[in-house]
């Protein structure tokens, strides 16, 4: 048995959010991307407690709060600090510059609670560090240090334990430097999945890990290559593996490959081949996104062997359509290739494809902005986009130019969230960046354009795929405006949790104000209900089911149609006894049919299936009424009988001929009728949206009736 430690460690990672325009903290009831950085710190935390690294004696107990979704309880934690024996850690993971006056306070707020064993981590501090004037730290980084929290610059693996330890013995540093040499990634310890963390995401289902960091391109308003650097580094494949089967146990079967640029990862291939193994051979089939650069739609094997693996969606960095422009910002990599043939390409091996591109380069005007959002709908036809306003990053060299010129950049690091003017532009200027970034989303996201992307989808998957997809864009763009990424559903906003430094409104001032916020943003998603539904109506695919029945009605008709003039010829002298089998076969067969079809379709709860079946039943009863006549009719020799058998089944053979034409136009019709039955129809579009799956595949008929 363990003895009694000697110390607990209580190490509380947060993945800080930040401030909207009014100063309160973004968070939704659910999210859309859980925080990679905080699964990676996680994975760490858990490893240095399982090595021991700080000895026998102490006790790692780690929680992780990710403020895009959850409350972080600063006062429920910060009780926990009960020193020597009790010391609360407070690890303030992968900051973005927009999050960092978000963490700085959470920060302060931990210090205010007497929690002074703290750290600040992520992009924002570890390339603001890397590309300042050599021998000085910038000046909001160098306040924190001196408010004695600690920065820590780079990436941890490798290192985690030993900053723990150092915070157990007392000998914190205010700066680590961990930005070379960077760590090797091979073997790591790996991500670690929450579930109860990916409860508070759209998908439960949904992970994040990644495979390399690096990127070997120059992008001069990208920070990436200055954090992570420009020699890529990968994890072992089959060290995520292993990572992969146990969250698969798990039901974590969707992933996002966080990669800035998966093209790029040396070990791209043995990756996908390790997918495609556990695929092929254990029956893991995972799904997964990644990021990639245009040009790797050159790269032999790469796009057939991630479709193999799982690949749903790729991410690309279009950026601009402008030659010259690509050339200003470093981007060469994009002037050779074609984004075009590249979205084809994905698009024609069934990965969706999005485009990522940015708004504001120095050589942009609003005019030309709206032309390359034309070219972009019309001939490079990505299934989704989303749109940047050029930001000049801590971090990225475009930063540093600007700070060299001594260009006006915004003081507020919340606004570099890449939505907001933080520069001035030398096209646009009075809001008109603002308005073309604004614009840009409107046009793509047209109801014609959302239609022809709806339209250009090939199988029923990619159909619902691109179809959740565009909810999520347009519901963050249109219902809360926001952008997609930082995006979520249902907006929590505390009314005392507002920025420090703006007042807290009194409850007569905020609540009719939120309530009115509230209202608005419910009535626009009646209307964006109401849009997507339409959408359905007029793009959706015709369930198998359908088309199958349809096919299936024809040719019954036809068939009877042809034994019609059959009947005129017949007599007591000629092989009666042959049309009567002939007849009540089809009649069985037919009854099977519609046996079948009725079992699929109640088990898909398929309300227009549903609602044909009395008529489908109808066929089927005219078909065997008039089986029955002839054969009851068959053995009697009576002319005149065999006038009356003539007369009575010709007729139902009629009614059945009719039915079929009644039935297959009322399947048909049934779609087009958007107007009818609007609520009915709105629970039907619900039950798809959750459902997403209406194939045959699901619910099989019989193969020898498929087959027929
Ligand atoms: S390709 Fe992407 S990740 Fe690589 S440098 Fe350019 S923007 Fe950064």
């Amino acid at each position: 048995m363990r003895d009694q430690p000697t110390q607990i460690l209580h190490v509380v990672l947060i993945k800080a959010t930040r401030y909207d325009d009014d100063g309160y903290p973004m968070r939704h009831w659910w999210g859309v991307l859980p925080s990679n950085t905080l699964a990676c710190l996680v994975g760490l935390t858990d490893a240095v407690q399982r090595d021991h690294t700080l000895g026998d004696g102490v006790e790692i107990r780690r929680y992780m709060y990710d403020e895009a979704v959850q409350k972080v309880p600063i006062r429920k934690l910060a009780r926990l600090h009960r020193p020597p024996y009790e010391r609360v850690i407070v690890g303030l993971v992968g900051v973005q510059s927009n999050q960092f006056p978000r963490a700085c306070d959470i920060a302060h707020a931990f210090q205010r609670e007497g929690v002074h064993d703290i750290l600040i981590g992520g992009f924002h501090v570890s390339g603001s560090i890397a590309l300042a004037e050599p021998g000085t730290i910038p000046s909001e980084i160098q306040q924190i240090m001196d408010e004695g929290i600690t920065v820590v610059k780079g990436e941890v693996e490798g290192h985690w334990g030993d900053i723990l330890k150092d915070i157990v013995e007392d000998r914190r540093k205010r700066l680590y430097d961990f930005g070379e040499p960077k760590p090797d990634m091979s073997y790591q310890p790996l991500p670690v999945v929450d579930k109860q963390y990916l409860k508070h995401f759209m998908q439960a289902n949904f992970a994040t890990l990644d495979l390399s960091r690096g990127c070997i391109w120059d992008c001069e308003f990208c920070c990436i290559i200055n954090v992570h650097g420009k020699t890529m580094r990968h994890r072992d494949a089959e060290h995520i593996a292993a990572t992969i089967r146990r969250n698969y146990a798990l039901g974590v079967n969707f992933y996002f490959f966080t990669d800035d640029n998966l093209a790029r990862a040396k070990n791209w291939e043995a990756f996908f081949d390790m997918l495609i193994r556990l695929r092929e051979e254990e029956g893991i089939a995972i799904e997964f996104m990644i990021q990639a650069d245009v040009p790797s739609y050159r790269m032999k094997n790469f796009i057939l062997k991630a479709k193999q693996a799982g690949c749903t969606k790729v991410f690309l960095g279009v950026e601009s359509l402008d030659t010259e422009t690509l050339q200003a910002a470093g981007k060469r990599q994009n002037v050779a290739a074609s984004a075009r043939d590249c979205v084809a390409a994905y698009e024609a091996a069934g990965i969706g494809t999005h485009a990522g591109y940015i708004i504001g380069f120095p050589t942009d005007t609003y005019e030309s902005v709206m032309r390359s959002i034309d070219r972009l709908i019309d001939e490079v036809k990505p299934s989704t986009a989303s749109f940047f306003m050029l930001t000049p990053l801590p971090g990225s060299m475009d930063h540093v130019k600007l700070r060299q010129r001594g260009e006006w950049m915004a003081e507020d690091f919340n606004l570099y969230d890449s939505f907001h003017e933080t520069t001035r532009h030398p096209h646009m200027q009075d809001g008109q960046w603002t308005k073309a970034y604004q614009d840009a989303w409107a046009k793509f996201y047209s109801y014609d354009n959302i239609k022809a992307i709806l339209l250009r989808t090939k199988t029923e998957s990619a159909y619902w795929n691109t179809f959740k997809n565009l909810i999520w864009y347009k519901s963050s763009i249109f219902v809360y405006r926001e952008h997609p990424m930082i995006s979520g559903f249902i907006r929590f906003k505390g009314r005392k949790a507002r920025r420090p430094g703006l007042p807290i409104e009194p409850v007569w001032v905020y609540w009719p104000k939120r309530i009115a916020e509230l209202g608005g943003e419910y009535y626009r998603w009646w209307l964006l209900f109401k849009e997507c539904k339409s959408l359905w109506l007029e793009t959706r695919k015709e369930s198998l089911l359908e088309r199958y029945a349809v096919e299936k009605l024809s040719r019954l008709r036809d068939e009877v149609a042809s034994r019609l003039p059959q009947l005129g010829s017949i007599n007591e002298s000629v092989a009666d006894p042959h049309f009567a089998t002939r007849l009540s076969q089809t009649a069985q067969e037919w009854g099977q049919f519609v046996a079948d079809l009725e079992r699929s379709w109640r088990s898909l709860r398929h309300i227009e299936g549903l609602k044909v079946l009395p008529r489908l039943h109808g066929v089927w009863h005219s078909l065997s009424q008039a089986a029955t006549q002839v054969e009851g009719r068959a053995g009697q020799v009576s002319q005149q009988l065999w006038q009356d058998v003539r007369a009575e089944t010709g007729r139902a053979l009629q009614r059945t001929v009719e039915e079929c034409e009644a039935v297959r136009d009322m399947l048909q019709s049934l779609r087009q009728r958007s107007l009818l039955r609007e609520a009915r129809r709105v629970m039907q579009f619900v039950r798809c949206l959750a459902r997403k799956d209406w194939s045959l595949e699901a619910i099989p008929l019989p193969t020898e009736q498929i087959s027929q």
